[in-house]
């Protein structure tokens, strides 16, 4: 055992023995650090359950099992609600049969670990019918699911179109913007509310300086992993690049095709950030297990230079290479003040701050952030 792993396993010793001070002694010495173990994780939540696995599901039970506690303690959750009216379409079954886990998830009188195979399978069937790329039985990207799911349950509960309203800020400037996008959120879904983020693109053409604005919504904050610290990487995601050769912008005043440049940034973060480390180079076909510094608080700015910051409250954790793995969650629950290590292979169990943090450090992969007031 080197001094790292010594270090670790001691932390975790001193943080279970200070939990368990009151607590009667374990007169049976000979398993008794895994008797305090199972006695630690006696005090894990009822509504952390595991979610059945299927063949490379976890990529799904991962998301799952990060958002639905996201999602219930969050949102404005009753109006969300089964939609009964027929013919109820794809996202209305998905939606449907998504709260039908979260009810079982979160019912007091359910003292099961997991969530019946039969509630999972019914949300599955639902989602792989939408979107059929997800039926079979490879491991997919954690992320791009849950940017799937996000999206249905905004379209199952919300008539509103987030197109109609971006295109009709095309060419504001963004200090017309802020007030124009709150408003638009106040008459929006809760999703939208809750998740969505806004991002301003400016292009300048480098001849009259003509400057045109556009204006995109996110869910997803990108973040490239080239550095040792996650705020540094987001600070230089909103440098300038400028747009050359295929890619020059046509001015409408010159009336020519200009190396213009072009910038990116965020007008307003959304107030439940997931922050998305790209480890996965897709053309080089490799990921990058590059550790990044993680810290419970993340301090980022607007375009306004207003600093924000975010507490780190759950990721989804990606071992192995870019063609298989497997995927694990560590959430922060607030009603016991302690971090929950959640694997849908395996028996969940209650990690020190530490050791949440380390795993997220080396292998995070979609982390989640709430902002403070
Ligand atoms: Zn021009």
């Amino acid at each position: 055992m080197n001094l790292k792993k010594i270090i670790t396993y001691l932390s975790l010793s001193i943080t279970i023995t200070l939990i368990y001070c009151n607590q009667k002694k374990n007169t049976n010495n000979k398993d008794s650090f895994n008797e305090k173990l199972t006695n630690n994780n006696k005090l894990i939540p009822k509504h952390i359950k595991k979610i059945p696995h299927f063949t490379n599901s976890c990529y799904a039970s991962s998301a799952l099992s990060l958002f639905i506690p996201i999602f219930k303690e969050n949102m404005n959750f009753n109006k969300l609600k089964i939609k009964k009216t027929k013919p109820l379409n794809g996202n209305d079954l998905i939606t449907n049969s998504f709260i039908k886990i979260i009810d079982e998830m979160y019912d007091k009188n359910n003292n099961s670990l997991r969530i019946k195979d039969g509630t999972i399978k019914d949300f599955f069937d639902a989602f792989k019918n939408k979107y059929p790329f997800f039926d079979n039985s490879q491991q997919h990207d954690s992320q791009e699911f849950l940017s799937y799911l996000i999206n249905t349950l905004q379209e199952s509960n919300s008539l509103i179109s987030i197109n109609d309203e971006l295109n009709s800020y095309d060419d504001l400037k963004p200090i017309d913007i802020l007030k124009k996008w709150n408003n638009f959120k106040l008459r929006s879904s809760e999703i939208i509310k809750n998740f969505w983020g806004l991002f301003l693109s400016k292009i300048q053409c480098p001849k009259c300086k003509k400057k045109h604005y556009s204006y995109q919504n996110f869910i997803f904050y990108m973040s490239p992993v080239v550095m040792n610290k996650i705020e540094d990487c987001l600070n230089n995601f909103e440098e300038k690049e400028i747009l050359t050769d295929s890619n020059k912008w046509y001015c409408t005043d010159c009336k020519d095709f200009r190396n213009a440049i072009t910038t990116t940034k965020v007008i307003e973060y959304p107030k439940n950030l997931f922050l998305y480390l790209k480890r996965f180079n897709l053309i080089s076909k490799e990921k990058i297990t590059k550790e990044i510094k993680v810290k419970p608080l993340l301090k980022l700015k607007n375009i306004n230079n207003k600093e924000f910051t975010f507490k780190l409250l759950g990721a989804i954790i990606h071992y192995g290479s870019i063609r298989g793995g497997h995927y694990v969650v560590c959430i922060y629950d607030k009603s016991i003040n302690q971090w929950i290590l959640v694997d849908d292979i395996g028996d969940s169990k209650i990690i020190s701050e530490k050791e949440a943090l380390d795993k997220i450090s080396n292998n995070g992969y979609l982390l989640f952030y709430n902002k403070l007031k």
